[in-house]
């Protein structure tokens, strides 16, 4: 057969430059020895998740730690699945974290030398190999329909055999010249397979970085390059874009472990070297007792939306991924309680081989950590900025004023900076800690346990002596005098001694109170929060409760 006049027929292209125009295009990288390329190469199908997350942070630190470089190839060749906007969604999801590109799709960098960074607008590159692998006879056309790869694939699953297109399954393989013309001359769609030359019976030992050594057998499937629209296939695509933008360094999920022997395969015809491949292990969560995997359908946490949304923390986030991603991230955490988690010496080596469990309630508990080492002018930065982008319209308006927030946040964290209080987990949660501090979000629950006569008797003898110049000790002893007054002990000594001689104790005259004034029964210290609140407002707030009371 003329092979070369069939390359020519299948892709007559006039573009394409002879192949090692395309090496001198994209030379080897000047970088420093052990500088490693790594590189996220997500579909753009708007959806950014937490695995994508995880997989860019191990990406961002190996190639940060080793003076290398972290790039954004977008692996666009399925049109179908393209989302506007999702390629600027990846960016700022992933900023927002902390991880930036060097170079790639949409990055303004002097670096971008080996682009096109979307795979579509690298189509040449991708035919002008297909066609020196038709040239070879190491690729050939296809003309199967749907209905024929079905009805093989029917037939397989029938016989218990391994399901693909191969051996003698691989009909096309062995077309004659004039069968290949008369398909092509009666506009027969074709798609390209590769040739394959591998044998199933042997098998290697391939040295994943993160898995360790694992066997692999050699692949048999003609497996399709170009798709019938010309588009390369994923296998196709990543073997020359990686050879050719210089990736070292592959981080991928260990779903395409399945696809590993289609690659070596493809990496050998190519001719290209192959990089060094690590397969990250899926992230899990217990669920009913069992653990599997996260899932799109039914897990809203795998997206990162699902975080910014929510309000987390990024650099809780960042931390906490870092502890699933390498394993003695938290050791050096204690050891260097002060220290930037970027300083961490992140490797390959210590990233785990197998399920990686995903415990949302960590999270929180790094997240809360995190928050309280926070001043409160730099929360007040934090929930001001989600409450602009994800807050009520009430939030908004409240975290204008800057000068009455600093003062509640500082009661809400503490200002022990040895003690701060772990209050705050989150934005959403940590927002609406604020409310009863503002009149149009404050909703009380008047639960008084004690009859309305006392606790009216209660509210308006403290009313009548409140005094918002008091400091926390005088403030104390007015509530004292209430609790005296009203028949309730106003020492705890006296009224354990005795309790059958009291109403109750002064806590409980404070908790009548911390009602009124918070609508809860539980607060921040209330002499202070009055004092937040002004004379007004907490006089206010004293007669509003009494007012509720059925006397
Ligand atoms: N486009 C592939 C995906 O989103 C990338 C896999 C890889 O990193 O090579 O799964």
């Amino acid at each position: 057969m003329d092979l070369k006049k069939l390359a020519a027929t299948l892709i007559p292209d006039t573009d394409l430059l002879p192949l090692e125009e395309y090496e001198k295009m994209y030379p080897a990288r000047d970088l420093p020895k052990g500088a490693q390329v790594t590189r996220l190469a997500p579909s753009p199908t708007g959806f950014i998740h937490l695995g994508n997350l995880y997989s860019a942070l191990a990406d961002e630190r190996i190639a940060h730690t080793t003076g290398g470089i972290f790039y954004l190839r977008i692996e666009d060749t399925d049109e179908k699945r393209r989302v506007e906007g999702a390629v600027e969604s990846v960016i700022t999801s992933l900023k927002y974290f902390n991880i930036n590109f060097d170079e790639g799709a949409e990055i303004d960098s002097p670096l971008n030398k080996y682009g096109p960074y979307y795979q579509r607008q690298r189509a040449s590159i991708y035919r002008a190999f297909a066609k020196d692998l038709i040239e070879r006879g190491l690729a050939y056309p296809c003309f199967c329909t749907e209905d024929e790869l079905n009805a093989v694939r029917e037939e397989q699953v029938a016989k218990k055999e391994t399901t693909g297109y191969y051996g003698r399954y691989a009909k096309c393989r062995t077309l004659s010249e004039e069968q290949i013309y008369a398909n092509l001359a009666v506009g027969k769609p074709f798609v390209i397979r590769l040739r394959s030359h591998g044998d199933i019976a042997n098998k290697t030992t391939f040295r994943d970085r993160i898995k360790g050594d694992i066997t692999v057998t050699e692949n048999d499937q003609d497996v399709v390059i170009l798709k019938s629209d010309g588009i390369p296939t994923y296998h196709f695509a990543h073997a020359i874009d990686d050879h050719f933008m210089r990736t070292t360094l592959v981080i991928r999920g260990e779903e395409w472990l399945a696809s590993l022997p289609v690659h070596i395969e493809l990496f050998k015809v190519l001719g290209f070297p192959m990089p060094a491949y690590g397969h990250t292990c899926s992230l899990m969560k217990v669920d009913g007792g069992a653990k599997r995997k996260l899932s799109k359908r039914k897990d809203p946490e795998l997206s990162l939306d699902y975080y910014r949304r929510d309000g987390y923390y990024p650099l809780a986030v960042v931390k906490y991924l870092m502890t699933i991603l390498n394993s003695n991230f938290e050791e050096w955490e204690r050891k260097n309680p002060a220290a930037d988690y970027t300083q961490f010496k992140f490797t390959i080596e210590k990233m785990g081989k197998s399920g990686a469990l995903f415990d949302l309630d960590k999270l929180n508990d790094i997240s809360r950590t995190e928050l309280s080492k926070l001043s409160a002018e730099q929360m007040y930065d934090f929930l001001s900025g989600w409450a602009d982008e994800f807050g009520t319209e009430a939030d908004r308006r409240h975290f204008a004023d800057r000068e009455y927030i600093i003062p509640i946040l500082n009661l809400v964290m503490g200002t022990n900076s040895k003690k701060r209080r772990k209050d705050i987990e989150r934005a959403s949660q940590g927002v609406r800690l604020l409310d009863y501090f503002f009149d149009d979000t404050f909703a009380p629950d008047y639960s008084f346990p004690f009859d309305a006569q006392t606790v009216s008797a209660v509210l308006s003898g403290f009313a009548a002596v409140y005094d918002p110049a008091d400091d926390n000790a005088a403030w104390f002893a007015k509530v004292k005098g209430v609790a005296s007054a009203c028949g309730f002990a106003a020492e705890m000594s006296d009224y354990k001694a005795d309790p059958s001689k009291y109403k109750g104790s002064v806590a409980d005259v404070a908790g009548i109170l911390r009602v009124a004034v918070t609508g809860m029964p539980n607060s921040p210290d209330l002499g202070t929060i009055m004092a937040i609140l002004g004379r007004e407002r907490s006089l206010a707030r004293l007669e509003a409760a009494r007012a509720s009371l059925a006397l």
